[in-house]
């Protein structure tokens, strides 16, 4: 888990998580995810964090994107406390304040690239109907990807199809990005083009967060 920066006393972290303990109850008994987890991540920073398979990573990503909710503890994202968020609620709050990257890059395979970089924007009815599309190719030029613009995301490569997720990522300019093993199902180099990609956003001031059991990626961010 990461070492905590101190940070100046007049601006709180934008992701505070405080006691987190995240138990399943299951048939075969209770079973602690999260036990006690306090946590901060500031704005601008680029932090990951590594574990084994099986040691919370995607509990806690759940945490802080609000798709699952802690059993006890507070969790505080850009000054909401999520967790007390009713569902249709978080889902407009997530689908503005985060950008969230996965394993399997979940793009939808009828949809062109264009049309799944602008997903986010018509589900959450940002920008202008009209402006949607220079929206969306803006940032696949940003990430590369201006010329797949109109494929679907079978006719792409595996880190094409993780650039087009994370550019769909970006579609609200969401002040978080959270990616829950994005290397995960790429080979080295590509993973490589892709922290690249993460470092440069970060440098443009969105914080990144990423769970990840690969040592290469915490070797490359601010705090591990
Ligand atoms: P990681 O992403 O690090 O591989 P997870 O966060 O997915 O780990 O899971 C952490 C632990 O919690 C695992 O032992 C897993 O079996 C358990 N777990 C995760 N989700 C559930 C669930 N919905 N019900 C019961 N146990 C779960
Ligand atoms: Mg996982």
């Amino acid at each position: 888990m990461p070492a905590l920066f101190a940070s100046p006393a007049a601006s709180p972290p934008l992701i505070e998580l405080i006691n987190v303990v995240k138990i399943f109850h299951t048939t075969a008994g209770d079973f602690t995810a999260l036990k006690n987890i306090n946590l901060k991540f500031e704005l601008g920073e680029f932090t990951s964090i590594m574990g084994k398979s099986g040691s919370g990573k995607s509990t806690l990503v759940n945490m802080i994107t609000g798709i699952d909710h802690p059993t006890s503890g507070t969790v505080r994202v850009d000054g909401t406390e999520i967790h007390r968020m009713k569902e249709g609620q978080l889902a407009v709050w997530r689908g503005r304040s985060l950008g969230i990257v996965f394993q399997f890059f979940q793009l939808l395979p009828t949809l062109s690239v264009l049309e799944n970089t602008m997903l986010p924007m018509d589900f959450c009815n940002m920008y202008a109907p009209t402006e949607r599309e220079e929206k969306a190719f803006e940032l696949l030029r940003l990430v590369g990807l201006e010329e797949e613009a109109e494929k679907q995301p079978a006719a792409l490569s595996g880190g094409q199809q993780q650039t087009a997720a994370i550019a769909r990522a970006l579609a609200n300019d969401p002040p978080i990005i959270v990616a829950d093993e994005p290397t995960g199902n790429l080979d080295s180099l590509t993973a490589e083009r892709i922290l690249e990609l993460f470092e440069m956003l970060a440098s443009r001031g969105k914080t990144i967060v990423i769970v990840t059991h690969d040592p290469a990626l915490s070797k490359r961010s601010t705090l591990a």
